[in-house]
C-alpha cells in the first residue's frame, strides 16, 4: 500500500512510519522541513514538504491512503499566539489535503485525519462514544470542531476522524511531564483527581491506525481510547504503582492554574470516551487496562 503521512515526523507519526515500513508499506512523510535533513535509508521512505506537493501533487498520484498527523504542539504555554497556531495549523494541513486529493487522479481509498478527544467536551458524569454530538466547552474542543469541519471538505469515499485520548508512551508525548511529580516522589491527584482521563497506549494507537487503513468499513468519528478510561487519582495510583512511588501528595487546582494558565485545563479536566466503534469492528487492544499500560511503560 502507498501511504502519504502527514506529520509523519512527530510523536505518533515516527512510530506509525515504522510500523508501515515493517509491514512492507510504501510510505511518503510529509513535513514542513526539507528533504536534506532526513535520511531515507529505506527505499520505501520517501519525504516530500508541502510546498512541493503544492506545486507537483502529481507526485502523489497513486497514493491509497492519506493519515493526516499535522499540527502545532498543544504542550506549550497557551498565549492568543500560540492557541491561534494550533487552531490554523490544522485546518491549513486539512485544506492541503482536500486541494491535493481534488488535483489527484485516482483518489486515495481513504483519509484518516486525526482528531480530538475533546471532541465532546469536558464532563465528571457522562459518558462518550461516537454517537454522542459534539460538545464545545473550551478552547480544545473549540478547536477539534473546527478541525473536523475541515476534515470534512476533503474529498474522499472514506473519511476517518480519529478522536485520540492522551497517548501515553515512556519516551514521548505528555507522559514525561505527567510522570514528573511521581517520578520526583511527590505524586498524587491533580484537583480532586475525579476528572476523567481517556488515553491510549502509543502501540494500540497505531494498531488502530493500521486496523482503521485495512478495515474498509471503518468510517467517521472512531474514538482512539482504551475501553478503561480512569479518574485522575487512579491514573496517579496505578503510575505510582508501577513505578515504585507514593501517591500521597495532592496538588490543589489553582497552584496548577497559576503555573500553567489555561493550559492547566488539560490536567485537571476529562471526558470519559469509550472506543465502542473499534471494539465493534473487532479491535484488541493490548494495553485495554491503565495499569497493563503503566507496566509496559515502566519496563520500557
Ligand atoms: P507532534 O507534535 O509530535 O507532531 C505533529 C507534527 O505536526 C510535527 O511533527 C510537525 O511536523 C507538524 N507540525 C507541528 N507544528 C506545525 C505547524 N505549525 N504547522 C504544520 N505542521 C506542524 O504530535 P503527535 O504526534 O503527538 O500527535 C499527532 C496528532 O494527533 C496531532 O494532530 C495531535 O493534535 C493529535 N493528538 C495527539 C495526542 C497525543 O497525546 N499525542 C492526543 C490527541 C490528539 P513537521 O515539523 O515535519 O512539519
Amino acid at each position: 500500500m502507498r501511504v502519504a503521512v502527514t506529520g509523519g515526523t512527530g510523536f505518533v507519526g515516527r512510530a506509525l512510519v515504522k510500523a508501515l515500513l515493517e509491514r512492507g508499506d510504501e510510505v511518503t512523510v510529509v513535513s514542513r522541513k526539507g528533504t536534506a535533513s532526513a535520511s531515507p535509508r529505506n527505499a520505501k521512505l520517501h519525504h516530500m514538504t508541502w510546498d512541493e506537493i503544492a506545486a507537483s501533487p502529481q507526485r502523489l498520484e497513486g497514493t491509497d491512503m492519506i493519515v493526516n498527523l499535522a499540527g502545532e504542539s498543544i504542550n506549550q504555554r497557551w498565549t492568543e499566539a500560540s492557541k491561534q497556531r494550533v487552531l490554523q495549523s490544522r485546518i491549513v494541513a486539512a485544506a492541503r489535503i482536500a486541494k491535493l486529493v481534488t488535483e489527484l487522479n485516482t483518489k486515495p481509498e481513504a483519509v484518516i485525519n486525526a482528531s480530538g478527544i475533546s471532541a465532546y467536551g469536558n464532563s465528571l458524569t457522562a459518558t462518550f462514544a461516537e454517537d454522542s454530538p459534539m460538545k464545545v466547552t473550551d478552547f480544545l474542543s473549540g478547536v477539534v470542531e473546527q478541525w473536523e469541519k475541515a476534515a470534512d471538505s476533503i474529498p474522499v469515499k472514506r473519511l476517518v476522524k480519529l478522536r485520540v485520548g492522551v497517548v501515553l508512551n515512556r519516551t514521548g508525548g505528555a507522559f514525561p511531564l505527567m510522570s514528573l511529580p511521581h517520578r520526583l516522589f511527590a505524586g498524587g491527584r491533580l484537583g480532586s483527581g475525579s476528572q476523567w482521563l481517556s488515553w491510549i497506549h502509543l502501540e494500540d494507537l497505531v494498531r488502530l491506525i493500521l486496523f482503521s487503513m485495512d478495515h474498509r468499513e471503518i468510517e467517521g468519528p472512531v474514538n482512539a481510547s482504551a475501553p478503561e478510561p480512569v479518574t485522575n487519582d487512579r491514573f496517579g495510583r496505578a503510575l505510582g504503582k508501577a513505578f515504585g512511588r507514593p501517591h500521597w501528595l495532592p496538588t490543589p487546582a489553582f497552584l496548577l492554574k497559576a503555573v500553567l494558565g489555561e493550559m492547566s485545563s488539560l490536567l485537571l479536566e476529562g471526558q470519559r470516551a469509550l472506543p465502542r466503534k473499534a471494539l465493534e469492528n473487532g479491535f484488541a487492544f493490548k494495553y485495554p487496562t491503565i495499569e497493563s499500560a503503566m507496566k509496559e511503560i515502566s519496563q520500557a
